[in-house]
């Protein structure tokens, strides 16, 4: 019954060690935020020791009266949260509640219309050896090489010539919000289920500071990490009529035992995610990115070869192009990384350099603004991160871009107690 430190101190010091990395850098990953404590606190409970096959009341296993409880505030939670007519919470991480979904509605060989993946799109959303180009047939949707957006007449046109039984309307990469109602147009047209993945932009959605899909949508699938600042974890919102495939196409479709501390902490950040604070907090994450976007359109910035795509943002993330700088993807993370910065690289549009390497940066704001960044302290990091971006670096500038990412990070301790 000893402590973490006294039983495994290797792995303590992993954990240590990632708390002060955490604590000490900026994460700037899109797809990162910072849990609160209280989800911590639920996550590491007793609720891990408990297996519960099945369904709050309708279970395969004795015991599960109070892991029902925290199920069962999951779902109501966050069917209010997103005004859904049925949740499922169990699902363990996006790419299984997607997995699920597909599941649900779709048979081996049956057609999907996603966003190409090296387009802004996911894995799941039919790339060639994931699930989801195995057991579908995929056609990919792209965006427009001059304006970065959707391209939704090729949306259409790829609808009616390939007939899919599922469109999916969702991203990994892409710094704008979707045109809801005109993939709903065009499921309609040809008969296909529309699958929004949200799990990028949840947050906001919970907020109110982005278009819902829910009511255009027949399947909604989102992760609970990303803006929504929960666990690691997925979530399945539908219409009634389809919440019973889905459920079984979960359990026993895909999973066994759901993870019920998980589950329960899924409960804490849907009751943290209908707060005045959490919109108060993902308006400043919107404003993080805008202000990072204005700052990398600057002239300084094109001179040094580095653009934005699609010109801005109205989301969480931006998205830089560097096809025209001395950097490459890689070098750029690389360099952000030695002032303390936390990005990954990401590939643009046709990329001309491989995926290991790419021409391009994908800049998120939840994290900062988690940790209460402010329009100012965001000023700062932006002209911080477009300082680095240019050319003439070297150990001088290193340190001093370094000494001002570590004035940011201790004005804004995280996690304190810990
Ligand atoms: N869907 C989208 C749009 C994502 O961006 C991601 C994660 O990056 C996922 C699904 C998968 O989530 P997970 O990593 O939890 O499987």
């Amino acid at each position: 019954n000893g402590s973490l430190h006294e039983v495994d101190p290797e792995v303590a010091a992993a954990v240590d060690a990632e708390l002060t990395r955490q604590q000490s850098t900026l994460e700037m990953i899109a797809s990162e935020n910072f849990a609160p404590v209280a989800v911590l606190e639920a996550q590491g409970s007793v609720l891990t020791n408990k297996y519960a096959e099945g369904y709050p009341g309708r279970r395969y296993y004795g015991g599960c009266e109070h892991v029902d409880v925290a199920e069962e505030l999951a779902r109501e939670r966050v069917k209010a949260l997103f005004g859904a007519e049925a949740a499922n919470v169990q699902p363990h991480s996006g790419a299984s509640a997607n997995a699920a979904a597909m599941f649900a509605v779709l048979k081996p060989g049956d057609t999907i219309l996603g966003l190409d993946l090296a387009h802004g799109g996911h894995l799941t959303h039919g790339m060639k050896i994931n699930f989801s180009g195995k057991l579908y047939d995929v056609a990919a949707y792209h965006v427009d090489a001059g304006t970065g957006l959707v391209d939704m007449d090729e949306v259409e046109r790829l609808a009616k010539e390939r007939r899919p039984k599922l469109i999916v309307a969702g991203w990994s990469a892409y710094p704008r919000q979707l045109d809801f109602a005109g993939f709903r147009r065009i499921a309609d047209e040809v008969g296909a289920l529309l699958l929004v993945d949200m799990a990028h932009f949840a947050g906001l959605v919970a907020a109110g500071l982005h278009p819902n899909p829910v009511p255009y949508a027949d399947i909604v699938t989102t992760t609970t990490h990303k803006t929504l600042g929960g666990p690691r974890g997925g979530v399945i919102l539908s219409r009634q009529d389809l919440a019973k495939k889905i459920n079984s196409a979960v359990f026993p479709g895909q999973q066994g035992g759901p993870l019920e501390h998980v589950i329960a902490a899924k409960a804490v950040s849907f009751k943290v995610a209908a707060s005045e604070e959490f919109r108060e907090r993902q308006r400043r994450t919107l404003d993080g990115a805008r202000i990072l976007a204005e700052r990398l359109l600057r002239d300084d910035a094109r001179a040094a070869g580095v653009s934005v795509l699609s010109g801005g943002t109205d989301v969480h993330l931006v998205l830089v192009d560097l096809r025209h700088s001395e950097l490459d993807g890689q070098q750029a993370e690389d360099r952000l990384h030695e002032i303390g910065i936390t990005v990954n690289r990401n590939a643009v549009p046709d990329d001309p350099r491989p995926p290991m390497v790419t021409s391009g940066l994908r800049i998120g704001s939840p994290a900062l603004a988690t940790r209460g960044f402010t329009a100012a302290d965001f000023e700062e990091v932006a002209d911080v991160i477009a300082e680095a971006l240019k050319p003439g670096f070297d150990e001088a500038k290193t340190a001093a871009l370094a000494a001002r990412v570590t004035a940011l990070a201790e004005k804004h301790p995280l996690y304190p107690g810990l």
